[in-house]
């Protein structure tokens, strides 16, 4: 299989975005597909906010033009024949609903050609809840990314035990060639490596928090001091933002888990205070 450099994103939302820009800026074509205009609109206007962030971050080039360059590798589309024509891999970052995205691989399997490989980015459903919409089981796995990928620049490769093993390599030598750490993990688990490590451990302080063990600055400031972590776990959530940590929260069958999604609720959620997006969470900003 040839180098992979044409590539095309479904789903132009908060990772697809990421994503989308990351990959032009890293030089490969990228087409960026959505369903409205609007979705795309809005978008490319995160793009241009973006580029303010890989400065501010010190990404490498971004203070010598390269954020703008990106721009050149870019279009933009609504229709799904037409981004995909060309694409060597597809990066599915659409809504995390098993129906939408059985859907949406169901119209990619009739019109993508027969080369390219499909990835999705799915945090929460495994590549195998997929894989028989793809029509090719064998060129599809997982190209998972962290949210804000120019410094949280990882990316886990899973496949199914039905991907071509080809595939899996291709997938790690575009993840390099982009400016990721790939991190291949060897048979599939839900919430790859990142989640199966941090749920339990946010959850863990989520609980200590709720049921009044210590305050959020003091769980901290104990896990900064003890592993030499930059940020504690109350720090890091505002980053992933509270919404998504009260969903994870409230889902658990464990009730101290759940007395933390309804106390996230009240003192935070309801109250607008949504984490760093806010400008407010467990701290200010
Ligand atoms: P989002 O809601 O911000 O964006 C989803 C986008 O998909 C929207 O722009 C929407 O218009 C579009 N869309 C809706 N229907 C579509 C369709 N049929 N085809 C193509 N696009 C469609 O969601 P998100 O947070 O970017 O998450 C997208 C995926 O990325 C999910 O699978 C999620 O699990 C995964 N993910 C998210 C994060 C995160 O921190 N947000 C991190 C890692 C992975």
């Amino acid at each position: 299989m040839p180098e992979i450099t044409k590539v095309s994103v479904l789903g132009a939302g908060v990772l697809g975005t990421q994503i989308a820009y990351h990959t032009a800026y890293s030089g490969l074509q990228v087409v960026v597909y959505d369903i409205s205009d609007d979705a795309l609109t809005a978008s490319r206007a995160r793009m241009v906010e973006t580029t303010e962030l890989y400065k501010r971050d010190g990404v490498a080039g971004a203070s010598e033009g390269k954020t703008d360059e990106a721009f050149d590798h870019l279009t933009f589309t609504t229709d799904l024949a037409a981004a995909v024509a060309e694409a060597d891999l597809v990066i599915e970052a659409a809504p995390e609903s098993l129906a939408i995205k059985r859907q949406l691989y169901k119209e990619l399997a009739e019109v993508a050609p027969a080369h390219t490989i499909f990835a999705t980015n799915s945090s929460t459903l495994l590549p195998s809840d997929l894989k028989d919409s793809t029509g090719r089981p064998d060129r599809f796995l997982a190209i998972h990314y962290a949210n804000q990928i120019w410094i949280r620049n990882l990316a886990e490769i899973m496949g199914t035990s039905e991907t071509d093993p080809t595939v899996v390599l291709d997938a790690i030598a575009f993840a390099t060639a982009t400016g990721m750490v790939p991190i291949e993990i060897k048979k599939e688990q839900p919430g790859y490596i990142i989640n199966s490590l941090g749920v339990p451990f946010f959850m863990a302080a989520g609980k200590l928090w709720a049921s009044g063990v210590a305050d959020h600055e003091t769980i901290d400031t104990v896990h900064r001091m003890t592993t030499l972590a930059p940020l504690g776990p109350f720090q890091t959530l505002d980053v992933i933002g509270l919404n998504t940590t009260f969903n994870i929260a409230s889902a658990s069958e464990d009730p101290g888990v759940r007395e933390f999604a309804a106390a996230l609720k009240e003192q935070y959620i309801d109250k607008g205070k949504l984490g760093t997006t806010t400008g407010e969470g467990f701290y200010k900003y």
